[in-house]
């Protein structure tokens, strides 16, 4: 088997992905230990039996409908490759645009930062990253996923962030900032979630009461007593959330409230400023 051929088994994931090719070029850049520039400029190397063999049995197990993140155990994210498992969201390109908005916001100043349910940690050790002089605190309340997002720091050689284990803002102390989170949205009675990728992800990480919209509620009232003056919080949504998270940050008192779009011009990142603009009425709301 040459790898154009290999490559043209993607036919078989048509119907399971919507990047069928894609997988089956990462499935077999893995395998053969190169990048993909590799597979384009030898499609009529031919495979040995043993990564014939090897190449066949994981597209058997894409085929059964695993994710490539799980399969090869990592994905990448921004400039970084992260240890995914099954315990945690596999981080999506569409989360790089709340990236850039973190980046965007605040310069490389001596600011606090912290990424509520951070999974793989793909958000918080991507902003610290790229701003070094931030202290970058990524939480969750899985167990497993701490761990993990730990390891991934570990690995990339990250100093300026840390991760503890906490229920949204339970563990954190002092005041942030900015506070970002790429929460739980979808409604438990989405259809897709019976479909593709997900079904292998943890529903906590997916799925939200008040159809997709009570994390988000929860995360926008308590980021209140955890913003300094003047601070920033964003979080993402579904593509259909932005009017419904405009309105939970207005009703919280937020000012300069807006929604920005990913690379498919789809709703995807809302974010406000604590607290609201003096003279609005709203500035007093908490404590
Ligand atoms: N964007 C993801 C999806 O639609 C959901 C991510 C999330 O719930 N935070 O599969």
């Amino acid at each position: 088997m040459r790898i154009d051929e290999a490559l043209a088994q993607s036919a078989r994931l048509e119907k399971l992905s919507d990047s069928a090719r894609l997988d089956l070029e990462l499935l077999l850049c893995h395998l053969l230990e190169k990048p993909r520039s590799y597979l384009f400029t030898w499609p009529d190397r031919t495979l040995t039996p043993q990564q014939q063999e090897a190449f066949m049995a994981l597209l058997a197990r894409r085929e059964k409908g695993e994710p490539v993140a799980h399969i090869l155990g990592y994905r990448d994210f921004w400039t970084l490759q992260l240890e995914v498992t099954p315990d945690t969201l596999i981080p999506r390109p569409d989360t790089e645009t709340l990236v850039e908005l973190a980046l965007a916001k605040l310069d490389n100043g001596d600011y606090r930062v912290a990424d509520l349910g951070t999974g793989t940690g793909a958000i918080a050790l991507a902003l610290a990253s790229e701003r070094p002089a931030w202290q970058l605190t990524g939480c969750d309340r899985v167990a497993a996923a701490v761990a993990l997002a730990e390891r991934n720091r570990q690995r990339l050689g990250i100093s300026n962030a840390g991760f503890c284990q906490s229920n949204w803002f339970d563990a954190l102390e002092g005041e942030f900032d900015l506070l970002v989170s790429n929460p739980p949205y979808i409604d438990p009675q989405d259809p897709h979630l019976a479909q593709g990728d997900v079904r292998f992800e943890p529903l906590s990480a997916l799925v939200a009461d008040n159809a997709g919209m009570a994390d988000i509620q929860l995360i926008a009232e308590q980021a209140r007593h955890y913003l300094k003056p003047g601070g920033w919080l964003m979080f993402e949504h579904g593509y259909d959330q932005g009017e419904a998270s405009r309105r939970v940050l207005a009703q919280c008192g937020y000012s300069e409230i807006s929604t920005e779009q990913d690379l498919g011009s789809r709703d995807r990142v809302t974010l406000g400023r604590w607290p609201a603009a003096p003279g609005t009425g709203v500035e007093n709301d908490v404590e």
